[in-house]
């Protein structure tokens, strides 16, 4: 049966993971291995030789990610931000002009202002949510154009197809974080993008249990020198070596399988709490894209199969008070991270995005964000209503 042909979990349960040839155990087993007998010189059984080169725990994960993101190749490494480093590192080259997002992952844009920068990539911010300010950031010597969507904390949407446009016209490569969306979601290469990112210890891997990332290739990719991305990258991985282990690669290819089953609740719960918080006095906003009046509400229906399991809100009473609600929570859990199982609350402004404090990507003092689990509803919204009935 060609794997292509099938639906999602078919492929996240089945994509690179045939039963053992050797046992017939049923899971792929973890090669927790650093070297490979040779039959002979150079004789590898199955293309392996050295665990940072190829190990078959993490190249079961690597082709399962690329089945379920439509790419050519997957890769798989010790961390998000290690995946993130290879692919830049890979395609650019000091003298290089990026263009990246307004509102992102707090990591990635110090990755590109406080290594990437000194490196001699200098970037330019544009609000992803708007087309045409990314299209007037473009400079000519820009060869990436990078976004996430949804983004990290606002839940801003980025039109994927149109800013695929943007950069492709001007020989850009267009690099998709889709970390919060996950592939079942979302699948960016189908809409244009050339390079996928993620961080797996998110929604991928999904119980908080490790830290890995994925980068995904688009069949066909090809840098301005008409040299293959996938190679590129390849190369530099094992050239870099910040690669998954094989149990950490394990237990990501282990929440891959259940995605799917997850994500539908992530987000039937994640769309009840915004609900709630619509209606709740001491809000006075709340970011989703699901709901209607978020102002890319359309393209993220067109470009979304639902809207995630992550919220943000704004409180009437500012730090101190948005503060005071992450700590009063019992059933969600203070904490950075998010798209496990357990629900996280978290004051980006002081935890996950304190790296940003005081340049563009500044977000507002009285924004707290929720990373929406799967646990009964009713006694997630119940909670959230006693801390906001008490302090605001
Ligand atoms: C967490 C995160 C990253 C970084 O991934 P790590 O696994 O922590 O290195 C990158 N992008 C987004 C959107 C994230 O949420």
């Amino acid at each position: 049966m060609a794997l292509d042909n099938l639906g999602f979990s078919s492929r996240a349960i089945h994509a690179g993971q045939e039963p053992d040839p050797s046992t017939g155990a049923v899971i792929v087993p973890i090669h927790q291995v650093s070297t490979f007998k040779q039959d002979g010189i150079g004789g590898l059984r199955g293309g392996y030789e050295y665990s940072r080169s190829a190990n078959p725990t993490r190249t079961a994960l690597e082709e399962c990610v690329a089945a379920l993101e439509g790419g050519e190749r997957g890769f798989a490494f010790a961390s998000g931000l290690a995946g993130e480093d290879a692919v830049l590192r890979a395609l650019l080259t000091p003298g290089d002009h990026v263009v990246v997002p307004s509102d992102a992952y707090g990591g990635t844009y110090r990755l590109f202002d406080q290594v990437f920068r000194p490196w001699g990539v200098d970037h330019s911010i544009a609000t992803v949510a708007d087309v045409d300010s990314v299209r007037a950031a473009m400079r000519s010597n820009t060869r990436m154009v990078w976004v996430e969507t949804p983004t990290n904390p606002l839940l801003g949407i980025a039109d994927i197809e149109a800013i695929a446009a943007v950069a492709h016209e001007a020989g850009a490569l267009f690099v998709v974080d889709n970390t919060f969306a996950s592939p079942y979601l979302q699948t960016p290469i189908a809409l244009g993008a050339d390079v996928v990112v993620h961080s797996t210890t998110k929604y991928a891997g999904g119980h908080s249990d490790v830290v890995g990332g994925a980068v995904v290739v688009a069949p066909g990719a090809l840098t301005r020198d008409g040299d293959s991305v996938t190679e590129r990258i390849a190369f530099h991985q094992n050239a870099m070596g910040a690669v998954a282990g094989p149990f950490d690669a394990w237990l990501v290819l282990r929440g891959l399988k259940t995605l799917a089953v997850r994500m539908e609740r992530h987000c039937d719960n994640a769309e009840a709490v915004a609900r709630f918080l619509l209606d709740h006095d001491g809000v006075t906003a709340v970011h989703y894209p699901g709901l209607p009046d978020h102002p890319n509400h359309d393209v993220a229906a067109r470009q979304m199969k639902r809207f995630g399991g992550m919220v943000a809100f704004r409180v009437r009473g500012g730090e101190d008070v948005a503060t005071k609600v992450c700590a009063e929570t019992e059933l969600w859990t203070l904490g950075e991270s998010l798209g496990g199982v357990e629900s996280l609350i978290e004051h980006p402004g002081l935890m996950t995005h304190v790296s940003v404090a005081g340049t563009e990507l500044e977000v507002p003092s009285d924004l707290i964000r929720l990373s929406v689990g799967i646990e009964d509803v009713e006694d997630l919204v119940a909670d959230l209503g006693q801390a906001l009935d008490r302090l605001t």
